[in-house]
This record gives C-alpha cells, structure tokens and sequence, in this order.
C-alpha cells in the first residue's frame, strides 16, 4: 500500500508531453516540439572545462551539505551584484536545481493547516509540492487583460489566519509575464502586515526583452527581506538543466532547516556541477547576451505568427521563453467525430495530427490557454507553426 501522499499528486504535465514527444520521436515520426522548458543552447565551455578540472583534481567527494563555500560566495556575489541583495553565507543554500530548493521550503515551511497562496496560471510543481507537505494550495486567478499579474485586492480576499505563504514567479512560466515595482510594492506591502513569506523563483531572471527590468522582491526593505525566500538557480540562465543547481537565499533560520532536510535526503548537491557553478557565475558572461538576443528573435516570430493563427490571440511576453496564447476560440470546433472541447483535446490533437508537442493550458491551472516553448531553433518553429496553422484549418465549426 502506497502512502496517502502519493494518491494527492500526479507527474509533471510538461515532462510527460515531453517524454510522449520522445517516443514518438524515437519511433521515427518527425515531431516538432514547443513542450520542453530549457534551452537548447550547450552548456557553455568554459563551464565545462571548469568540471573537467575538479574531476582531475579530484574533487569528487562529499561536500558541504548546503555547498561549498566558495559556490555560496560566488552566489552572494550574483546577488549583490544584480539584485541589490546582500546575504551571509548561512543564508545561502545550494541544491539539486531549483527545483529541489523550492522542495526544501515546502519541507521547512509548509504542514497541515497551512494555506500557500498560488497566482494561477501557475509553474505544475508549486500545487503538488504544497499537497506532498499536508498543506492547501490557494489559488488567485489572474488575468489576460492584466498582464496575468495578481491583483492586489484579490491577493488580500485570499490572506487568511492560515496564510503561510505566497509563491510568486517573475518572469512566469507559463505565461511570461513579469511584475513591475509598484505591483510587487504592493505585494510585499501584504505579506508584511499579515506575516507570510513570500517565496520568489527568479529562475528566468536573466530572460527579459524589450529593456525591461527583473525586480526581486525582497530587495524593498529589510522587513519583506525577512519575509522573502529568492529562489534561482543555473539551469535555464547557463543551459545547465541537466547539472542540477539550484540556490535559495533567506532568513538563517529557514535557511538552516532547509540544510537539515537536505542532510537527511540527498545530502551535498554533485560535487563537479558545484565547481562549474563556480565558474558560471564569475567567468565571462557574454555567452548570454548571444542566448538573450536568439531568445528575443524568437519570441517576436513565434508571438506574431500565433497572432495570425484564426482563433488564437497572444500577448507578447515579457521574460522566459514560453507564448501563452489564448486557444478558447477553437473551442468547439471538430475534425470528423472528434471535438475539440478544451486545451488538452487541441494539444493532442496537434501532437497526433501535426506531430506538433506543445502542454495544455489546464495543466497550468487555465483551460483556455496552450503554452509553446520557444527554446528550439527558428527553422523548427517556422515549420512547427505552419503545420499548427495548417491543422487547425481541419477544423470545421461544431457549433
Ligand atoms: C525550470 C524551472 C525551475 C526549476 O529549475 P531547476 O533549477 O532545473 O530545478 C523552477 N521554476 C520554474 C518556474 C521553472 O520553469
């Protein structure tokens, strides 16, 4: 018999599309994916070399649970530097990926009882993460029209006693929107007067257009400070998802209980990804301007050519690298017997029929949405959005 936990939570939506487009890949059908969430770029070299130069200097045992020191400290420096935040080294934790950070605050800070207030449409991990800890996710519905940003009014209709905490994502996946200042002023307004944290993933920080600036939260004043947990890691800002690096930054103390957790489940994060993390934050960093600039190039494509889709709107976004566009108005449309009735119905029949993988809005909480990655090249997405445009066309209205 399974615990009950298990019977609360099912598998990432976004890596089981993703892992259906691989084994239709594998079988030999030509899919073009807008499903994964990372980069297609390489790790950059000198990164890589830096890890071939730990393994032969041997540095490949345990480390310090949390990190080592000179990772933390190379983090502190990331922090200062680009989001006017200065942290000790207690207040530092590395991890296996970000999301393994977001992990450990849900261990440290979330129990029955508690309610952890999520923005909707939302990154698939933040419910279950909250569900696997005995605590009730909340969910604030945002909206098209107001950029999918939280309103502050319905932000506070949500706060109760059992408020523990917010999980706030600027640039968002899915939607790509990002917070301006008097938003998150208002927000951090919030969690101050009712004492919950707010757990910030700033993981598509460095994955802003159009001059726009990334404000962290906790960099208002020393009370949201307390309040905040910044959570970021290597893996989408380098191309380097598959190394597993991820950090929070926040109060000692729940940086610290975070350390215990991690001490008795996975203990130190790999050793040789460490000291190339290392080398990722203090080496040159002039490989993500090229990345920034492809990213960019992409969107704008991409964005435009859904928006002359029939039946599809999109907002252009404004970090990360996924369109979220609005999918309601093919709603109801059929091809044969089938119809086409919500966002899972038109993803599969886009992944069936034009062998085009891409998730379901649903999946993030908003039926009326899809969302495309557009970390793939600007061939695949070309020919990826004719045959989008193309099958759609099958359609014939059943209403
Ligand atoms: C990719 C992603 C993460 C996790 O990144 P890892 O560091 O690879 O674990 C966290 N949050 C969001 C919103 C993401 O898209």
């Amino acid at each position: 018999m399974l615990a009950d936990r298990v019977k609360k939570i099912k598998p990432s939506a976004t890596l089981a599309i993703d892992s259906k487009a691989k084994a239709m890949k594998a079988s030999g059908i030509d899919v073009i994916s807008f499903g994964v969430g990372e980069p297609d770029f390489d790790t950059p070299e000198y990164i890589k070399e830096a890890a071939v130069k730990a393994m032969k200097d041997g540095f490949t045992k345990y480390t310090a649970v949390g990190g080592i020191d000179s990772l933390k400290d190379a983090i502190r420096e990331k922090l200062q530097r680009d989001n006017n935040l200065t942290y000790a080294r207690e207040e530092i934790i590395v991890s296996c990926g970000a999301k393994h950070s977001l992990y450990n605050i849900a261990q440290a800070l979330y129990g029955p009882g508690d309610e952890v207030i999520i923005p909707s449409p939302y990154w698939v991990s933040y419910p279950d993460q909250v569900l696997l800890n005995d605590a009730t996710p909340v969910f604030v519905k945002t909206f098209e029209d107001d950029s999918f940003l939280i309103r502050p009014e319905a932000l506070a209709a949500a706060i109760t006693k059992k408020t523990k905490a917010l999980i706030l994502n600027s640039p968002s996946n899915p939607t790509g929107m990002l917070y301006d200042r008097a938003s998150l002023e208002k927000i951090a307004e919030l969690a101050v007067k009712h004492n919950f944290y707010v757990v910030s993933d700033e993981i598509y920080e460095k994955l802003v257009y159009d001059g726009a600036e990334h404000i962290s939260v906790a960099s208002f004043n020393s009370e949201i400070k307390a309040r905040s947990i910044v959570v970021n890691g290597l893996s989408k800002s380098y191309a380097m998802t598959g190394w597993r690096i991820g950090y929070a930054a926040g109060p000692s103390d729940v940086i610290k209980a975070m350390t215990n957790i991690q001490s008795q489940s996975t203990s130190n994060p790999n050793s040789i990804a460490q000291k190339a993390s290392v080398a990722a934050l203090t080496g040159p960093q002039d490989f993500m301007s090229a990345m920034h600039a492809e990213f960019d190039a992409r969107r704008k494509f991409l964005v435009g050519q859904l928006n002359t889709i029939e039946g599809m709107t999109c907002r252009m976004p404004a970090g990360a690298f996924y369109a979220f566009p609005n999918t309601s108005g093919i709603y109801g449309r059929k091809f044969g017997d089938r119809i086409i009735a919500n966002s899972n119905d038109l993803a599969l029949y886009l992944l069936e029929e034009a062998n085009v993988a891409l998730v379901h809005g649903a999946a993030f909480g908003d039926d009326n949405y899809i969302r495309l990655s557009y970390a793939t090249s600007l061939d695949g997405i070309q020919r990826g959005v004719e045959r989008i445009r193309e099958t759609l066309g099958n359609l014939k209205d059943g209403r």
